[in-house]
């Protein structure tokens, strides 16, 4: 077996945690991620058949049996996963229709995966339906998109286009804009379905009041896909409070669709 701590999969998702930790998205014990894995990944680096412990997932999601994933745990915090990987992260298999979680490595302090599994693996779902190819799931509290909930309408039309116009590559990241729940009780299967259903118009869902929701195909992409959103909010809070003199219109939104070939949410541009 080859050491799992020097697995890709490993190495990137700790460098994430740290790098989302380092821009103040993670304060205390927020945020959660999780990374479905390929088993023909898992097993260069676990014996899969080798179950430590099984939990209770308290939902049922039939499309995700035998699906693997890399997660973080319930109450960890991401400044410490760089030092105590095995504490703070976990890898588990789905079984018997996503009720329960085989444990194949991880959580050697007894840990459990995050609070918000449930979002977590009913948001995969919803995405692998839309995008065979999504792998990640990242929940975190960046400041400016957080702020933004508070002073900026909840329409996801008018929260789209404020962030499209914060920023020129807005639109270019993020073309199927942004949806957003109200506030809700975090932690609960009721939060878990409404992210899940937000998830299959958009790869970005805000959870007002609390944080966000991204889902791509690496770690990578949707760590950008965050980063950008949370650029736009923090423009945005910027020149709030200021006359403006001039923005990005429809127009230009409207070039730069043409320009970098994508196409803006239907009915979100003039
Ligand atoms: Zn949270």
């Amino acid at each position: 077996m080859k050491d799992l701590m020097e697995a890709p999969f490993m190495v990137e998702m700790i460098r994430t945690l740290t790098n989302m930790y380092g821009h103040g998205w993670d304060e205390r014990n927020g945020g959660n991620v999780s990374l479905m894995l390929e088993d023909d990944a898992v097993s260069e680096y676990l014996d899969p058949s080798r179950v430590i412990r099984t939990l209770e997932t308290g939902f049922s999601e039939p499309s995700l049996d035998g699906r693997t994933f890399l997660v973080t745990g319930t109450g960890k915090y991401f400044k410490n996963v760089q030092y105590a990987p095995d504490v703070n992260l976990g890898i588990v298999r789905l079984r018997d229709e996503g009720r329960l979680a085989d444990l194949l490595w991880g959580f050697t302090d007894g840990g459990l995966f995050t609070s918000e599994f449930p979002a977590h693996m009913m948001s995969h779902a919803a995405r692998l339906k839309v995008d065979p190819k999504n792998r990640v799931i990242m929940h975190c509290h960046p400041s400016n998109l957080l702020a933004m909930t508070y002073v900026h309408s909840l329409n996801e039309r008018d929260f789209t286009r404020t962030l499209w116009q914060m920023c020129t590559e807005c639109i270019v990241v993020f073309p199927d804009g942004v949806n957003v729940l109200p506030w809700m009780v975090c932690g609960t299967n009721e939060i878990g379905l409404a992210t899940a259903e937000k998830m299959k118009t958009a790869r970005l869902t805000v959870w007002a009041q609390h944080g966000i929701y991204g889902a791509g195909r690496d770690l990578d992409e949707t760590f950008g896909l965050i980063e950008t959103a949370e650029k736009g909010a923090e423009i945005y809070l910027k020149i709030a409070h200021l006359p403006v003199l001039q923005t990005i219109t429809d127009e230009d939104l409207h070039l730069l669709e043409k320009r970098f070939n994508v196409k803006g949410r239907e009915g979100f541009l003039d």
